[in-house]
């Protein structure tokens, strides 16, 4: 019928030991009103898009109006925040329940991105900004216009990219005021998620245990006094992790080593998504324990940015001081994220703590192996090699040591050397179908030179240099969403009242591998500036 939304809430999570969750519900807000409203996302999720897309609907999106069947909760978690340990748990976020898509399970459309996880069938819809919750702390549990709507703009973009991410499905503005550095109009995002169940929230569960056992020394390198403890309450954590494989990782079944293997399905999935992230020059800004996913999603957009110009020591973000997020470093970080949540589960990896540790510290350098195995073949495919030669590694090095050099915008050099021009005249790229903020380095003659290795390295491979490059166009993006446009688009949005700039944007960011007049307008790196780009969370 046309007069439902075709919500269908489940909350398997509140099955799990009530120490993980707090029922909470959203508080109404004066005048809840939709910015905007994700179509695409509503169908796909079996949502009645007609009746959520209409102006009534930002009750339920601003969270004055609850939708049938939904059990609002908070979630509990901890985490480690630029390295120092937490207690956390969903200060400005409420999980409306877990809807799950009724019917056929859909393959992929002809052409949609490549992320398996869109066909999960379980759906996490949470409110971001809804208001106070137990773990509020001292925040507001609100959320501004313009980081919301950068939110939706960033993960729209990284899901039409073909990188697993959470989505949103819409922004409304709440008619209040939200207090920061500035007076801000507050907002409310629903998010979409395969769930939001975090390393954090292991290491919640593990941190359980602490006071009866106290705090235990470093396990796999964490700071002391962050360390989950064995003796704690190993029911509660077991209970997270079955239910956390249950939902993600149903493949493993009962099995002897089923906690290794859980911690190798988890880090298969960050280390392709990370290797995602390396290969497209994005950043996320915060990669705190309590912001990466178990499911393998990209979460919490806060200060995330594309790169420029590559360079790996970029950072965006106005309080990464110290680089710690820095591009470069993202792999590290992982892997060190990754070590926080191997100790939360070594009282499940093995009864004797010397051979846990062991287990765990084989385990981290699998993920190493995973990520430097996903980074170089995608890396290769943006060659446009499919094949793998020894002097790969050293033909893509020497490649981003030349970008470094001249300052080459990263996305567009890539795209570049995916241009046509490279085979009809086998000039390697370096003439014509220029693209700005690559003119520097193309003109090098190191790069000339480096540019008729890559060529002669195409050509000595099974399919056609042609083939190659068509090949290149499907993994090298034109279309990004750059940081100027972003902020442009937002400008117009929040000062304004204008959507039209985002709403143009939105439309280019969804075809990021075709070039088009209309998308022309977001191929170029932002004109030089006086300050550096920062972003803020
Ligand atoms: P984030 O930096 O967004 O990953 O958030 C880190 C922690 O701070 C999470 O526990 C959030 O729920 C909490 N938090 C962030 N902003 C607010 C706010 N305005 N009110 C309450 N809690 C917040
Ligand atoms: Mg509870
Ligand atoms: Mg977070």
């Amino acid at each position: 019928e046309s007069q439902t939304a075709n919500w269908n809430f489940d909350t398997s999570y509140l099955n799990l030991p009530e120490i993980f969750y707090t029922p909470v519900a959203p508080t109404p807000v004066a005048l809840p009103q939709l910015v905007v409203f994700n179509r695409e996302l509503a169908l796909e999720l079996g949502l009645n898009a007609e009746l959520l897309g209409q102006a009534e609907s930002a009750l339920v999106f601003g969270g004055n109006v609850l939708p049938e069947g939904a059990t609002p909760i908070a979630q509990a978690y901890a985490g480690h925040q630029f390295g120092h340990f937490t207690m956390l748990g969903d200060g400005r976020a409420i999980l409306l329940g877990e809807h799950v898509v009724k019917g056929e399970r859909l393959p992929p459309a002809s052409g949609a991105p490549d992320t398996s996880l869109r066909w999960a069938r379980r759906w996490d819809i949470q409110l971001k900004g809804p208001g106070k919750t137990p773990y509020s702390r001292r925040g507001d549990g609100r959320a501004a216009l313009g980081p919301m709507l950068r939110e939706y703009i960033m993960s729209e973009a990284m899901f039409a990219l073909g990188i697993p991410t959470t989505r949103s499905l819409a922004v409304v503005v709440t008619g209040e005021p939200v207090y920061r550095e500035n007076v801000l109009p507050g907002a409310v995002l629903t998010r979409v998620a395969a769930s939001h169940i975090r390393v954090g929230t292991f290491e919640f569960a593990a941190a359980q245990g602490w006071a009866g056992a106290g705090a235990r020394t470093d396990a796999l390198g964490a700071p002391a006094a962050a360390i989950a403890s064995q003796e704690g309450k190993p029911e509660i954590l077991q209970a997270l992790a079955d239910y956390t494989i249950a939902r993600h990782y149903p493949e493993i079944g009962p099995r002897e080593d089923r906690y290794v293997a859980f911690f190798d399905a988890v880090a298969e999935r960050q280390a392709q998504l990370i290797a995602r992230w390396q290969c497209a020059g994005f950043i996320h800004g915060v990669m705190n324990t309590d912001n990466m996913a178990l499911s393998g999603e990209t979460i919490d957009y806060g200060p995330c940015a594309f790169m420029d110009a590559f360079d790996p020591a970029t950072v965006f973000s106005s309080i990464d001081q110290h680089g710690r997020y820095a591009f470069g470093n993202q792999p590290r970080i992982a892997a060190w994220n990754l070590a926080r949540f191997a100790e939360t589960l070594l009282s499940l990896f093995a009864d004797d703590e010397q051979q846990a540790i062991a287990i765990g510290q084989q385990a981290l350098a699998r993920f190493n192996e995973r990520f430097n195995h996903h980074y170089s073949h995608g890396m290769q495919a943006k060659l446009g090699l499919v094949n793998h030669e020894e002097a790969d590694v050293g033909l893509v090095t020497d490649l981003l040591t030349l970008m470094q050099q001249h300052t080459a915008d990263y996305t567009n050099t890539f795209r570049r050397l995916s241009g046509r021009a490279a085979v009809s005249a086998e000039n390697h790229g370096t003439e014509a179908n220029t693209l700005p903020g690559t003119e520097a380095l193309f003109a090098a003659a190191e790069f000339t030179a480096w540019a008729g290795r890559w060529w002669a390295r195409v050509k000595r491979q099974s399919i056609s240099p042609a083939e190659a490059l068509t090949n290149m166009r499907a993994v090298n993006p034109a279309v990004i969403p750059r940081n100027h446009k972003v902020e442009e688009a937002l400008a117009a949005a929040v000062s304004a009242g204008d959507l039209s700039v985002m709403e143009s944007l939105l439309e280019a960011l969804k075809n990021p591998f075709v070039e088009t007049e209309a998308n022309l307008a977001y191929r170029s790196p932002a004109p030089p500036a006086a300050e550096p780009y920062r972003t803020f969370c």
